[in-house]
């Protein structure tokens, strides 16, 4: 059986000003040589200078999102390549927040993974349900839905992740029991296998949503939990440190 390695990636989101390279130097100097692969994926206007402060480490860099096409008319945008230029390996794509506040579909998801595969970057493609689908019986639907709509056929055979975050877990302090958490990553691995076959196997399912020093442990040693995508405790060293810790 083919185990992924794991992978913890702090997404920054809209935070961090210069004053906080500290942090991801405080990261890079206390990170692992030797164990899961850790990412900080910082806003666009860090990345350049994050690249330099994890220089020399075992952190990689991640962008928090892209534009499906390589250059043009797209104000404000970033492209794949643009973040690959920057010094990034990784980025996160179809996160619930960008699905929220700017209508992302799985379609356009599915063009952003593309991108990302042109510019040579790994993909962490976010899914995750509501509270209200969870508490109509829909959550195992939806999240293998955004799975099939959202990860093209290109992904096969290359380096990828898929995050589930239960969107009323993020930032709220609230989580799924293990249970629930085992039962949607096997989900997900079904449907991946049906999409990519056993090549897939190699591909880390992360979980993300209020997760802390506190509950890593118990939530990555549950049944294909291949890691983690941690919002609000990245943006401290000790506190993703302790999560990278407890793996
Ligand atoms: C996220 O938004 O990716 C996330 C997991 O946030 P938090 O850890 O703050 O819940």
């Amino acid at each position: 059986m083919t185990v992924p390695t794991p992978l913890i990636a702090g997404n920054w989101k809209m935070n961090g000003l210069s004053a906080a390279l500290g942090e991801a130097r405080a990261v890079a100097a206390g990170a692992p040589a030797k164990g899961p692969r850790v990412a900080i994926c910082p806003p666009a206007t860090l990345i350049h200078r994050m690249g330099e402060a994890l220089a020399g480490s075992p952190v990689k860099l991640g962008g928090q999102d892209c534009h499906p096409e390589p250059s043009g008319a797209h104000t404000g945008d970033i492209a794949a390549e643009m973040l690959a230029d920057a010094g990034a390996s990784l980025v996160i794509v179809g996160h619930s927040e960008r699905r929220a506040d700017h209508g992302e579909t799985d379609d356009l998801v599915a063009r952003k993974v593309m991108a990302a595969l042109r510019a040579g970057l790994e993909p962490i493609v976010c899914v995750g349900e509501t509270l209200e689908q969870r508490q109509a019986g829909e959550a195992l639907s939806i999240v293998t839905g955004q799975v099939r709509g959202s990860l093209p056929t290109a992904l096969g055979g290359k380096a990828f992740s898929v995050a589930y975050e239960p969107i009323w877990a993020i930032g709220t302090g609230l989580t799924p029991t293990t249970a629930e958490i085992e039962e949607m990553h096997r989900a997900i691995r079904a449907t991946l296998r049906e999409l990519f076959g056993a090549a897939a196997d190699t591909a880390p399912i992360l979980y993300g949503g209020s997760v802390k020093a506190a509950n890593a442990g118990e939530i990555l040693r549950a049944a294909e939990v291949g890691g983690a995508l941690v919002g609000g405790a990245s943006l401290k060293a000790e506190d993703f440190l302790g999560i990278v810790r407890a793996i």
